[in-house]
């Protein structure tokens, strides 16, 4: 398997295909049922009654982001992670939690502060973080950090 390789798992059949990033614009195939893969490319809303399928399917890297529309480092954060999301489509998908709405995650996670960030890997949580780092910059190498990291 090539480093530029990208695990996607079908929608339909579940198995699990390595496509190269290049070709992850040309509406690449399950090579087992032919569905075509597709990958998300920006943050979408977690949901109760799917998030624990989405988290244990995703083989890749998955952050949670918690936000609240009253939190000013909310809103410098999450144009960091839209972009992130679309740059790293494939490596990294991020479901999205916005507190002021749902507090079935924000009691289940425990969240007190927002944003908070929560990371899973193939499924596994790794690390979590409360709070915006002083500088934004960080926030965004820590998690391409987290997307790089491959031994766990
Ligand atoms: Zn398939």
């Amino acid at each position: 398997m090539s480093e530029r390789a990208i695990k996607i798992r079908c929608s339909n059949c579940l198995v699990l295909n390595r496509v190269e990033e290049p070709k992850l614009g040309s509406s690449p195939r399950c090579g087992s049922c032919k569905t075509e893969l597709t990958v998300p490319r920006q943050p979408a809303y977690a949901r109760q009654d799917t998030f624990d399928r989405e988290v244990s399917y995703w083989p890749e890297t998955l952050l949670v982001m918690f936000t609240s529309n009253a939190s000013v480092y909310c809103r410098i954060a999450e144009p960091l992670i839209s972009d992130l999301a679309a740059r790293r489509a494939g490596k990294l998908k991020v479901l999205k939690v916005d507190v002021d709405d749902d507090s079935y995650f924000k009691e289940r996670f425990k969240v007190t502060e927002t944003p908070a960030f929560l990371v899973f890997k193939a499924g596994e949580f790794v690390i979590r973080m409360d709070g915006l780092m002083k500088d934004k910059s960080e926030l965004v190498q820590w998690v391409e950090n987290l997307i790089n990291y491959t031994s766990y």
